[in-house]
């Protein structure tokens, strides 16, 4: 059985299942196939007709023991022109424009578990609110986690299948979580999320727990919002001497704040307030370990003089490619004038 997914109008995932032969289960192998765009809001009903192109195999880890695969999916027309919410397209010419530089990202999925009602997170109480955020972050215990099963079903899950899943912490919010993919090296990075979230999805249809990727699930008093926290290196900034090379692709970001923030998700602007380790969403920071900035510098990249930069701008419901392919773009185009550190401490 392979099952093929994509990524629908509003970026959820979505699948079908066929049977092929054993030996046809690996990329080259796999055929194309299609899906009636037109009950997906992806094309009109008279040419509905939707074009799916297998890009990444990985094993099903619903349907063990046998040879039966996850099969993530470009939509295009029957020209072959990617489709609206096929981003992925555009995002994979970018990462082969620059097939030196070796980029690796690492991407922090936060996300939010609640009642079949949509409405009451994880183990709180039905339209009340539970004692304050503090023991809930990397927390033990049933009056502190809420759905550790689903994070472990979900975390063996994508192992199995061969996401290069590095690891999962409970978060600040009761009832939210997160995990992390990565490092992986260019559209890699985008692919594995996307199925991790597909994983994700079905794990919660089996425990019946709606988990939602909103960035900011619960307005109304202080709770943290959810993001999905973008680690980016390139070959030069992991290599001796690469600071500078992080230092310069941070001026670009911020050169280009505006356009990032305009692509890093719905209701993100509900998440970016300045509160809760966000920056403003109107003002471009960078700092070394400082998480109330746009952009950071972890403490060992700077005790290196080498690593990665974390994006902490993209919300949990972010379009992994656009938002790879955008750090891309952006950290291989023009220099930028040089912004200073909110922390006095990294010259
Ligand atoms: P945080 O301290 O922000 O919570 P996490 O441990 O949750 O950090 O996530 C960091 C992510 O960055 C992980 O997925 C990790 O694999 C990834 N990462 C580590 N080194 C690099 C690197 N050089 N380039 C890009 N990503 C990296
Ligand atoms: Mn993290
Ligand atoms: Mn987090
Ligand atoms: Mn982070």
């Amino acid at each position: 059985m392979a099952e093929y997914v994509w990524l629908d109008a509003v970026g959820n995932t979505r699948s079908k299942t066929r049977t092929l032969p054993p030996k046809k289960t690996s990329l080259d192998q796999l055929p194309k196939w299609n899906f009636d765009g037109s009950s997906t809001d992806q094309a009109p009903g008279d040419d509905s007709e939707v074009i799916l192109v297998p890009c990444a195999v990985y094993p099903d880890p619903f349907r063990t023991g046998a040879k039966n695969v996850l099969v993530m999916c470009e939509a295009v027309t029957p020209n072959g022109d990617a489709i609206e919410s096929n981003s992925r397209s555009a995002a994979a010419k970018v990462f082969e424009k620059y097939p030196d530089e070796v980029p690796w990202f690492g991407l922090e999925q936060e996300y939010t578990l609640f009642n079949l009602d949509q409405k009451t997170p994880l183990g709180w109480p039905e339209g009340g609110f539970p004692g304050p955020q503090g023991p809930y972050y990397c927390g033990t215990g049933p009056e502190n986690m809420f759905g550790r099963a689903i994070s472990e079903a979900h975390y063996a899950a994508c192992l199995y299948s061969g996401i290069q899943i590095s690891g999962t912490n409970g978060e600040v919010m009761p009832g939210q979580w997160e995990y992390q993919v990565g490092p992986c090296v260019g559209i890699a990075a985008a692919d594995q999320l996307s199925i991790s979230r597909y994983i994700l999805a079905r794990v919660c249809e089996d425990f019946q727990v709606y988990c939602t990727l909103h960035p900011k699930p619960i307005t109304q008093g202080d709770w943290n919002g959810a993001g999905c926290h973008t680690n980016f290196s390139t070959k030069k900034m992991r290599e001796k001497g690469g600071l500078d090379e992080i230092k310069e692709a941070i001026y670009k970001l911020g050169a280009k704040h505006a356009q990032h923030i305009a692509a890093y998700g719905e209701g993100n602007e509900l998440r970016l307030t300045g509160k809760f380790e966000t920056a403003s969403m109107d003002e471009f920071s960078y700092g070394v370990a400082n998480r109330g900035c746009s952009v950071r510098i972890g403490r060992e990249t700077e005790a290196d003089g080498c690593g990665y930069l974390e994006d902490r701008r993209p919300s949990s419901n972010c379009d992994p490619y656009i938002v790879t392919g955008m750090v891309m773009e952006t950290c291989m185009g023009p220099k930028a004038p040089e912004i200073k550190a909110s922390n006095k401490d990294l010259a």
